[in-house]
């Protein structure tokens, strides 16, 4: 499967920085995991492709470009952008996004073709289908209703923690698959800044190091993500210290192939 972290920053020059603002996954050009730069880091021919999208929680930098995505493709729109999230994240996203005051509810709405937006509720703990992928939420450990992601296609096998603290379940389910190609893991803050880090359930380069004594597939690359922008430097130069596994960053931009 190939993966892309989409850019979200941009420097004086209008080129793409290694800092991540938004959080936004490209799986095989097809299928998008979380959304926050969705509508303005995404090509035209992207845009045209795109039509499933898993959210891990309903947080701003998660969601930020779903409902510009939307707005974007309406009138194109020949089949509804499906929406796969827990039923707490939609529900979420209803109250508080498409709710006619902050954004137009897309979901009461159709085009010439028909409905532009329908939500596909999952269950944690059970595996679920999304074009030629299979996905199984796990709850994490964050300020609201949060899960991991392991995305599967054929042999291939990822997992991605999404926004989280120290976690339980999520490493149990981990270990238990038989193989993994590639572990993505939260990392927003410093280490000076793990009261802030606690307070809103995520983690720090130490915290990281501790939860990867839980994690099996001591053989499994660990790239990191959701690094608070201002932080970059100082979560990497402290990532570096960390002996264990075969730690290193998510390149923004890059195209993996897992
Ligand atoms: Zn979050």
């Amino acid at each position: 499967m190939r993966l892309k972290l989409l850019p979200t920053s941009f420097d004086s020059f209008g080129c793409a920085t290694l800092h991540q603002h938004l959080c936004c996954f490209l799986i095989d050009d097809v299928v998008a995991v979380d959304a926050g730069s969705l509508a303005t880091s995404t090509t035209p021919e992207q845009k045209r492709a795109i039509r499933n999208v898993v959210l891990t929680h309903a947080h701003i930098d998660h969601v930020a470009g779903l409902p510009l995505f939307i707005d974007d493709l309406f009138v194109s729109l020949q089949e509804p952008l499906e929406v796969y999230a827990l039923v707490e994240v939609i529900d979420i996203l209803e109250t508080h996004i498409f709710n006619w005051k902050v954004y137009p509810r897309f979901s009461e709405l159709k085009n010439q073709f028909g409905e532009v937006l329908k939500y596909r509720a999952f269950l944690t703990g059970k595996e679920f289908k999304v074009a030629h992928l299979t996905f199984k939420a796990i709850k994490v450990n964050h300020k609201v209703p949060s899960v991991g992601l392991i995305i599967r296609d054929g042999d291939s096998r990822i997992a991605i923690t999404g926004d989280t603290a120290s976690m339980s379940e999520f490493w149990d389910a981990v270990n238990s698959e038989s193989k993994l190609n590639a572990l993505l893991i939260e990392c927003a803050f410093p280490n000076d800044l793990q009261e802030l880090a606690n307070n809103s359930y995520h983690l720090t380069p130490k915290l990281l190091e501790e939860e990867l004594v839980k994690f099996r597939h001591t053989e499994c690359p660990v790239y990191v993500i959701n690094i608070k922008p201002m932080y970059y430097e100082k979560v990497l130069a402290e990532l570096n210290q960390i002996n264990s596994f075969k730690v290193r960053t998510l390149q923004i931009g890059k195209t993996y192939e897992f």
